[in-house]
């Protein structure tokens, strides 16, 4: 398979499209990226690395960040960890309270804002420092230590993220939350601040094509039941209420962010960020999801 000119295709396809939906207003220090921005990159298990457009700009991964929240915290306290939160994909908007007080502040997945919170407070719990630990991960799965959090979106987020705040007194008014509330959302933004290039995001979700190994140093993160576990998670819950139809239209499990970064992963084969920052009404890139469809079309793989 030809990668790169499969995605040159695609970048040409869409490199002069008209860019409907709107960048992330909701975090002001997002605003300031350029809307125009559009690169493709992936990197394959057996370490080959293809790209077109702004593949090598770092962007603001926000809630992908939330699958190695999900990792670190599989692998401190294993399957308990479900005691916590769901498995089901939620239907609902990422930030939207309402099922959280029906079902007892228990959040539907892990990949929702709700479960993505839980999990930070596990992590505080279980690490001496946690932003330095969580770092630290990243870098490891990424091999690259030049992955860095960006203070200017956490202090943004912080002012306006009313709604984030919400969501971690509702779970806490349940004991769902174990830890100080400005601890966890001061841990959730500096987690969601992560920037990364699509080259650098793809490279560091190789783990999750590679059955929880990192290719490059060949050790184990992960075991295979934990990688099936989140795998399926993201297939079911990432794009949250428009997973099915990114499962229908890409078949490949993917985690959006509001950022405009979309990242697929294929299992055995290879992984794939595309960075647009136009969001649809969802908050999922639009041309991120146009341009994977296209490309899982052309190159006629994905996992069914
Ligand atoms: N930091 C964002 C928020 O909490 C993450 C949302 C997202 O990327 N969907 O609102």
């Amino acid at each position: 398979m030809n990668y790169q000119l499969v995605i040159n295709e695609v970048y040409n396809t869409f490199r002069n499209s008209t860019n409907k939906g709107k960048i992330a207003n909701y975090i002001p220090e997002l605003k300031k990226v350029d809307a125009n921005k559009f690169g493709i990159g992936l990197v394959t298990i057996s370490g080959d690395s293809f790209g077109a457009g702004d593949y090598k700009d770092t962007f603001s991964i926000q809630s992908i960040s939330k699958v190695f929240a999900l990792t670190l915290a599989l692998k401190i306290v294993g399957n308990k960890l479900w005691k916590r939160v769901g498995v089901e994909p939620s239907g609902d908007p990422f930030n939207s309270l309402v099922q959280l007080e029906f079902e007892k502040g228990i959040p539907r997945n892990p990949l929702i804002n709700a479960g993505a919170l839980v999990l930070c407070d596990i992590l505080i719990s279980k690490l001496k420092n946690p932003k330095d630990e969580f770092l630290a991960f990243v870098q490891k799965l990424g091999n690259n230590n030049n992955i860095n959090y960006n203070l200017n979106v956490v202090a943004s987020e912080k002012k306006y993220g009313f709604k984030n705040a919400a969501h971690v007194n509702l779970m806490k008014s349940f004991g769902n939350i174990k830890n100080n509330i400005d601890d966890v959302l001061d841990f959730y933004y500096h987690i969601c601040s992560i920037e990364m290039s699509c080259e650098a995001l793809s490279k560091a979700f190789l783990l999750y094509a590679n059955r929880g190994v990192l290719p490059y140093t060949g050790e184990e993160i992960i075991s295979l039941s934990i990688t099936k576990r989140i795998n399926a998670t993201v297939q079911l819950c990432g794009l949250y209420d428009e997973a099915g139809t990114f499962s229908f239209k890409v078949g490949l499990p993917g985690k959006s962010g509001v950022g405009g970064g979309i990242v697929a992963i294929h299992p055995g084969k290879y992984c794939i960020t595309v960075w647009s920052p136009r969001l649809n009404k969802k908050g999922n890139s639009y041309k991120g999801i146009n341009a994977l469809e296209l490309f899982t079309t052309k190159t006629e793989l994905s996992i069914f």
